[in-house]
Parts: C-alpha cells; sequence; structure tokens
C-alpha cells in the first residue's frame, strides 16, 4: 500500500480581478474520495480560535452543502446528495473519532508566502480511501481575522477536503472562482460549477485527472440565492400578519369547541340538579 500525501495551499492577496472568465476553465481531481458520510469534522479550539471562527466554519460546511443542492437541482444531477457533515467542537461536544481536524493557526500557517490555508489529506492508492484524519489549518491572525475572513478560507480547504485540487481559472462568469490557489479579500466565496461538477467525476471514480465543464453546463458560482436554506428558520420567515392569521384559525376552532362543550355541559347541570334522575344515586 502507497500512501499519498496532498499538501494544498491557499494564498491570501489583494488581486484586482479579471473582467472576462478564462477560456475552457479546469479543475484538479485529488487521488481519494470519501466512502461513508456524514464527514466526521472537528474544530480543534485554541488560542487563536474563537466561537465565531468556530461558527465560521460551520458556516462554510452548510454553505457547502447549500451549492451542492443547488447544483443537484440546477443540473437534475443526484451523484453528490449522500453527502453531509458532523460537526463537532472540542470544548463543546469533543469526539475522538473524525475524519477532519481543522484547527487555528496565529499567522501564516508558511512564513513570508502569504498562506493561509493548508489542507493536507493522506490516502491510500488502490483503494483511493483517505486516511483520517485528513488536516484543514486556517490562520486568524491571532484571532484578529474577520468571520467572513476564516469562513472563505473554510470554504475552499474545505473543497480540498471532499478530494478538489485547483481551478485554472481564477474567475466565472458571474463571480470569484472558490478553488483558485490565490483569493482576494472582497465578499463571500461559494463552489462553482466546475467545482461541484469535479466532486461528481471524482465521486465516480475519476481520480488523478483535470477535468472541464460539459458544453451544457455554465461557468458560474453556485450563490446562495438560489439555494434551499440549509435549516431554515420557519418563525422569521412568516409575513407579519402571520400571528393575527393564526389567532383567527385558533378562535375557529376552538369556537365549535366551545360551543359543543356549552351545549354538554347544560344537561348535565340540569341532570345533577333534578331530583329524578337516574344517574343521581341520591335520588
Ligand atoms: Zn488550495
Amino acid at each position: 500500500m502507497l500512501i499519498l500525501v496532498a499538501n494544498l495551499l491557499l494564498v491570501y492577496t489583494p488581486v484586482v480581478p479579471s473582467s472576462a472568465a478564462a477560456t475552457l476553465p479546469s479543475i484538479d481531481l485529488e487521488g481519494f474520495r470519501w466512502n461513508s458520510f456524514p464527514l466526521r469534522v472537528l474544530v480543534d479550539m485554541n488560542a487563536w480560535s474563537t466561537p465565531d471562527y468556530a461558527a465560521a466554519v460551520h458556516e462554510a460546511l452548510d454553505d457547502w452543502l447549500r451549492s451542492i443542492w443547488n447544483y443537484t437541482s440546477s443540473f437534475n444531477d443526484t451523484s453528490l446528495t449522500m453527502i453531509r457533515f458532523a460537526f463537532y467542537v472540542s470544548d463543546i461536544n469533543r469526539t475522538d473519532n473524525y475524519n477532519a481536524l481543522v484547527t487555528f493557526a496565529a499567522g501564516e500557517i508558511i512564513t513570508g508566502s502569504e498562506t493561509v490555508g493548508l489542507t493536507t489529506a493522506r490516502w491510500n492508492n488502490q483503494t483511493h480511501e483517505p486516511i483520517s484524519p485528513v488536516t484543514v489549518n486556517i490562520t486568524t491572525y491571532s484571532a484578529t481575522a474577520s468571520h467572513l475572513f476564516v469562513r472563505n478560507v473554510a470554504m475552499h480547504e474545505f473543497g480540498h477536503m471532499l478530494g478538489l485540487g485547483h481551478a485554472s481559472s481564477q474567475n466565472t462568469v458571474n463571480g470569484p472562482e472558490l478553488m483558485y490557489y490565490v483569493s482576494s479579500r472582497n465578499g463571500i466565496l461559494f463552489p462553482s460549477t466546475l467545482d461541484v461538477y469535479g466532486l461528481t467525476l471524482l465521486y465516480r471514480g475519476m481520480y488523478d485527472q483535470t477535468v472541464q465543464l460539459p458544453a451544457d453546463i455554465p461557468y458560474k458560482v453556485l450563490s446562495e440565492g438560489t439555494v434551499p436554506p440549509a435549516t431554515p428558520n420557519f418563525w422569521e420567515n412568516l409575513p407579519p400578519y402571520m400571528p393575527l392569521l393564526v389567532a383567527i384559525a385558533v378562535i375557529l376552532v376552538l369556537a365549535p369547541i366551545l360551543l359543543r362543550l356549552r351545549r354538554k355541559s347544560k344537561p348535565e347541570q340540569t341532570a345533577q340538579e333534578s331530583p329524578q334522575s337516574q344517574d343521581d344515586p341520591q335520588a
């Protein structure tokens, strides 16, 4: 058994986005894919982490699922619907059984390189099984980084955790490419159609390849606007007049019941008062 190792870096520098998407964008697929879900992701809290960063990591996992659902419904491809995550935080619900370990670093992962994220994966090159844990390291600049920064770096690194390499293009037609090896600091990042399409091929067994989108799938960001929320908050989404409607509905349901109770209670009262009642043992 040969164990292969991939170290995948994310460099974070301000870049000027080019206006046109690169022609024939492609993405590399690694030599592994996960076989059982949910993937158990443990966030290891340390001096450079805050509860807000743990929440940012959780948000990144949720947003990956949202983008996969978006892709599934947009292109009628259900090959990734088995992907699920279980989320653990070391000081809340620690587990010793995890597939991915997220840790936070004080500064650049590799000094002087502007590297802000690093995923290290090992796998068996015959079974293509990852060897747990895959580790994800994110800098928080000594806990000064923003929530969005940590969330974006986590988004990119989770693409590696799932088995993606880097994409060749810096921009899609409607936003930045998540899996480009350099990222700019502005805006929220989501996977592209190329990223998720690459995953569908990887999870069908196309290892160690560089792939391109088919002509019928546009190269775009699978943004949050067209995907169902991961955990919809029912009460917040209700229109403002909903409490009144609920009150009216309650009255409509209760009114007949109350009327029936009143009708029932009247004969019972007369029966108790009546000395002729057969139900009254005193009679
Ligand atoms: Zn990377």
